[in-house]
């Protein structure tokens, strides 16, 4: 199965199983947009938690809040938003589709390196043992020029983005002979920024309407309340202020399912520092932040940190954590060391002292922040990208399974009586009631219990829960592993314990750094 079809059954699988919908289906949907279903939603909460309480419960200096979408308009101007927060776009006359200029360079970048690992790879082949691949990179011609020809387009492209010169970058686009994926030309546009906030209106109009956003991040929420939490918490430096909510953004590309969205949730935690302590932080933050996601056990090979050759307008170092979807590796996490620019600028804004005072040093100051921002949906995609599995079982039948990390699976465990009479339903029923204060459990009797076995399967729960006549008889039933497909016989009392020691978030959080 090539990535691609990999991709496409995880999007129909979604569906199929209840995860996601696109928005509004029933009109068509509306694009880049999302609905999460019965068990999305479960999944979302679940790796919601796992942040929430990975920063607020386990640090003492981290604390949550949850502000509002709107907020005041000036908030923009000051973070930077009104002017800097744009897209260079790009259009093909012939197919009418518009492009990222810069997408759809680091796409022709990325070719480059696959040419050159597949003449490594052939090369490998052709020489068997005796190959030496530092050599071979080092001397081969091809691959020499591949390489040159790649990092001065990139040289060539990272001057462009920093100097903000749209001429160069149609230039480039060009130069690489790029063409539309749609019409296969090179009929190009000029290149045009493009402001990805959304906009609308507050207050009725006879009152005189004022233009609002819906905030693009959820960080400003934190910076505008810096000094109320500061306060009320007793907070000192370093602390952090920890918020998930919705962010919006008008993406132009919105391609890659729930990838890229235009309405979309961000995990984030700005992290408050002394001034001049940030690196050290920032490398802290990159490490905690790396084992939280490797903790899942999805492979640490499928990570790895890209650091940012386009610094943002408020950073001065700045790094993404990648993971390898079946399109690639591609962000998931960003971790920025911001500086004083926000927290400086409401400053100036507002015309509000927003200080802190450092009882260890005696000074005050704008403090330094570090952030790290994830997206939700993108850990969604994370999840079932790594999960999904085909597999062929020993009786020639197949099943598609899902392995998501137990912590973090919709349904723990799922209660099928092998009848549906002789009470065993009866005693089904009440298994699920002892169990489902603490867990997401599912009753089910239709269908056989292979059938029944595959559906649970299709969504992830860990474990089956058998009610047979030998139940009645010993109080004990029947627990199949969803990975391995083991059955053990157990005793109805011992459910909570076995659940909880697979399913409690304090596995994960025993790994995290
Ligand atoms: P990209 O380069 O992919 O557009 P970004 O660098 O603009 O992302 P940040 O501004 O750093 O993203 O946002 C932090 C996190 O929010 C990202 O790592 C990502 O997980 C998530 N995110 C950003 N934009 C979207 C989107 N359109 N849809 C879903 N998640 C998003």
């Amino acid at each position: 199965m090539t990535q691609d079809e990999l991709f496409k059954k995880l999007v129909a699988h979604s569906k199929e199983y209840g995860f996601i919908f696109p928005s509004s289906e029933i009109y068509d949907g509306l694009s880049a947009v999302y609905d999460y279903g019965q068990m999305g939603v479960e999944l979302k909460n679940n790796i919601k938690k796992y942040w929430w309480d990975s920063m607020v419960k386990l640090h003492d200096n981290i604390v949550g809040i949850d502000a509002a979408i709107f907020m005041h308009p000036r908030t923009w101007e000051a973070s930077g938003h009104v002017s800097a927060f744009n897209d260079p776009l790009i259009d093909n006359r012939d197919s009418k589709k518009r492009y990222r200029a810069d997408v759809l360079l680091e796409e022709w970048l990325a070719k480059q390196d696959e040419k050159i690992e597949k003449e490594v790879a052939k090369a490998r082949k052709r020489f068997g043992d005796s190959f030496d691949e530092t050599q071979y990179r080092n001397t081969s011609p091809r691959v020499l020029e591949t390489a040159a020809k790649r990092d001065e387009i990139h040289r060539r492209m990272v001057q462009a983005m920093n100097d903000n010169d749209l001429n160069e970058l149609r230039q480039l686009i060009l130069d690489c002979e790029i063409v539309c994926p749609i019409s296969g030309t090179r009929n190009w546009t000029e290149v045009r920024q493009f402001n990805l906030m959304f906009e609308t209106k507050i207050g009725s109009v006879s009152e005189g309407a004022s233009t609002i956003y819906l905030r693009p991040e959820t960080a400003q929420g934190i910076f505008v309340n810096f000094l109320n939490v500061q306060k009320t918490g007793r907070m000192k430096i370093p602390f952090g202020i920890a918020q998930i909510g919705k962010a919006f953004r008008n993406e132009i590309v919105a391609r890659q399912f729930i990838f890229r969205m235009r309405e979309f949730e961000q995990m984030e935690m700005q992290f408050f520092v002394r001034p001049g302590e940030e690196m050290k932080w920032w490398n802290k933050w990159k490490e905690t932040r790396m084992s939280w996601h490797r903790a899942l056990g999805f492979g640490d090979d499928n990570y790895r940190f890209h650091d940012h050759e386009k610094l943002a307008h408020y950073a001065n170092a700045a790094t993404d954590i990648e993971f390898n979807f079946p399109f690639g590796f591609k962000e998931v996490e960003g971790i920025h060391s911001r500086t004083d620019f926000d927290l400086g600028n409401h400053q100036k804004f507002s015309g509000r002292k927003i200080q802190y005072f450092d009882p260890e040093t005696g000074e005050s100051y704008v403090p330094y922040v570090v952030e790290t921002s994830i997206g939700v949906d993108r850990m969604v995609l994370q999840v079932l990208s790594a999960a999904y599995r085909e597999e062929k079982l020993d009786n020639g039948e197949d099943r598609v399974v899902l392995a998501i990390p137990a912590p973090l699976a919709p349904v723990k465990a799922a209660i099928l009586p092998l009848v549906k009479k002789d009470g065993l339903p009866e005693m089904g029923h009440r298994i699920k009631d002892m169990l489902k204060y603490d867990y997401n459990v599912q009753y089910d009797e239709k269908d056989s219990i292979g059938k029944r076995y595959r559906r649970q399967d299709a969504i992830g729960t860990p474990f089956c829960i058998t009610v047979d006549h030998q139940s009645l008889e010993d109080d004990t039933v029947t627990v199949r592993q969803r990975d391995t497909m083991e059955q053990q016989r157990v005793a109805i009392s011992e459910l909570p314990a076995l659940i909880e020691q697979a399913v409690g978030l304090r596995r994960l959080f025993d790994k995290i750094i």
